[in-house]
């Protein structure tokens, strides 16, 4: 991906990052049942961080500064008053909409509850869910298309390098894949990896890319998800087209999941400062039917970043990364 501005300078890495349970907790309410405390503002669904603290079964919530932490024993989410960045279990995501303070509380959109909290908390409770038996992992460009322009090399060479190592490893583990290329010299268009993918039942997708911006400062993974129907782009802010619903968007709560599960291995196995999990309407993530997310695994323009990216052994270790957080998405939802 190219991007043309600079983006804010990433967060330090906690110490180390909590494993995302991923493990069914104490029984919940039911969604319909539970009344949720709701308030509107500037056209937007709230609910109180004191609801969610209710639904989830979260034992404290604890506010300093200006963030407000909720846990119980196995999760912790900690939300940024005033900001879209949220932690759950020390993993970065960034929201579709600000965490508000409004008459003396403290407010979460529904759209990040319902599109992001839940699915993330509790990915067995999914009601969209399919087995999938297949990974279609798309490594991003190809061909004349090089992709970003590294220190050391194009992100199309990159990319299928990673793609065949994540391949090599996910077959080991008994898991059927399908590349929308397979060759450097593959050129598929954004909307024949998409028809390609489509034709796959029983799968889930995976785009590749390595990130590159005008500076040498910045550094980490950040996995994309599909930006739900309404919300604005982690990068672009609110536009015009917001509103549209793409077929996508029928998996967003296992997109999220998938993009949980993926980005909090590959930042806990390489240690790569955490950029968060973000929205965006890339058009593979729009046209696919299926869980799909695009994992940006590194910046080819950062000096130390892409020393790593070019050798074998930082990529052998981010395929065996994304590989895990694969499996820890498939045994989340069969639980
Ligand atoms: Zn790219």
């Amino acid at each position: 991906m190219k991007r043309g501005r600079l983006l804010p300078s990433p967060l330090p890495l906690a110490s180390f990052l909590l494993a995302l349970s991923f493990i069914a907790l104490l029984p919940l309410p039911c969604q319909a049942e539970f009344e949720w405390e709701t308030v509107t503002l500037d056209d937007e669904v709230y609910v109180s961080v004191d609801s969610i603290k209710i639904f989830y079964a979260f034992e404290s919530a604890v506010s300093s500064g200006s963030f407000i932490t909720l846990k119980n024993a196995k999760i912790e989410l900690r939300i940024r008053l005033g900001g879209p960045e949220l932690y759950i279990n020390r993993v970065k995501f960034v929201m579709s909409f600000s965490a508000r303070s409004h008459k003396g509380k403290y407010w979460i959109s529904r759209t990040d509850q319902a599109k992001l909290i839940g699915p993330v908390i509790r990915p067995n409770l999914i009601r969209t869910t399919q087995r999938f038996h297949t990974v279609i992992i798309d490594p991003g460009h190809g061909g004349v298309d090089g992709g970003s322009k590294g220190l050391y090399g194009n992100e199309k060479v990159y990319n299928l390098k990673l793609a065949l190592k994540l391949k090599a490893e996910l077959e080991r583990l008994g898991i059927r894949v399908k590349m929308t290329r397979s060759t450097d010299a593959a050129f598929p268009t954004l909307q024949d990896r998409v028809a390609y993918a489509n034709r796959i039942d029983g799968a889930i997708f995976v785009s590749i890319h390595f990130n590159w911006i005008n500076s040498t400062r910045a550094r980490g993974i950040e996995t994309y998800a599909l930006a739900p129907q309404g919300t604005a782009t982690t990068n672009d802010g609110a536009k015009p087209g917001d509103d549209r619903s793409f077929s996508g968007n029928s998996r967003d709560a296992e997109n999220i999941a998938l993009a949980t599960a993926v980005h909090s291995h590959c930042v806990r196995r390489t240690g790569a400062p955490d950029r968060g999990i973000k929205r965006d309407r890339f058009t593979v993530l729009c046209g696919i039917n299926k869980p799909a997310i695009l994992l940006e695994g590194g910046f080819i323009s950062n000096p130390t970043e892409a020393r790593l990216i070019a050798s074998d052994a930082y990529l052998t270790k981010l395929a065996a990364a994304t590989a895990e957080g694969i499996v820890a998405f498939r045994n989340a939802l069969s639980r």
